[in-house]
């Protein structure tokens, strides 16, 4: 891995997605969504930065970077995901949701699928067990009801040496929360309440409980940017 690719600490030098050299920061939290979450000005500071700093070439923004990143550590690939995506080979790669903009280079694999919402049941995926390599999904497991659950059938469809690579808003310095009865907090944008976007969990530093509770073997916490851009990699 080329370590310009991989920085930590400070904003990338070459967007691991496409190579891209130039990036812009743009802000995405609003108040209502600050105040629902309680978040501190450095918690704010750090979930703009992961949703909003992005790479002006590939619209990829820190958090699709950073699964980007964790996805060509884990495969040791020497370079950007697209020239990983174009050399991919029979890799089985199931996308639910699509995460950021990554859809369209992972969609040069000839055996990636794209699920998306409404049509898949994340807690009751319709696919066979032990068929996949590997399943990638960004900021969409604190939308449904049972995490562990949907982490569960995510580890379910994997094969023996399969992996889960994901993405979830972490505050690092509390502990998760599930938001039933509390006033309904959506993510998204400003002004669109969308239901798939409800946020049911809140993740904080205990994340790595569900993944292990979904009976996965481990838990990696890969770090591209810290605390800005982490990514969970969860080995079957
Ligand atoms: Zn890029």
């Amino acid at each position: 891995m080329n370590d310009m690719l991989v920085s930590n600490n400070m904003k990338p030098s070459l967007c691991p997605v496409c190579g891209g050299e130039q990036f812009a920061e743009t802000p995405v939290l609003w108040p209502e969504l600050v105040n629902a979450w309680q978040l501190s000005k450095r918690e704010t500071a750090y979930i703009n930065r992961q949703q909003g700093f992005h790479c002006k070439q590939c619209l990829n923004n820190l958090r699709a970077m950073a699964l980007a990143a964790a996805i060509l550590r884990e495969y040791r690939f020497q370079g950007t995901l697209d020239q990983f995506c174009e050399v991919g080979g029979e890799m089985v790669v199931h996308e639910i949701n699509r995460a950021g903009n990554l859809t369209p280079f992972l969609e040069k694999l000839p055996a990636h699928k794209l699920i998306e919402y409404p049509q898949f049941d994340l807690l009751d995926l319709k696919i066979e067990s032990e068929s996949t390599d590997l399943v990638v999904h960004s900021d969409t497991i604190e939308h449904i009801s049972n995490p562990e659950r949907a982490l569960s059938e995510c580890r379910r469809v994997l094969r023996e040496d399969g992996r889960c690579i994901f993405t979830v808003p972490i505050i690092i310095d509390r502990m998760s929360r599930c938001r039933t009865g509390l006033s309904p907090s959506y993510h998204g944008q400003f002004g669109i309440n969308a239901d798939d976007q409800l946020v049911c969990t809140e993740f904080g530093v205990d994340m790595w409980k569900f993944v292990l509770g979904a009976g996965f073997s481990s838990c990696e916490i890969f770090s591209y940017e810290y605390p800005a851009a982490l990514v969970l990699i969860a080995k079957k």
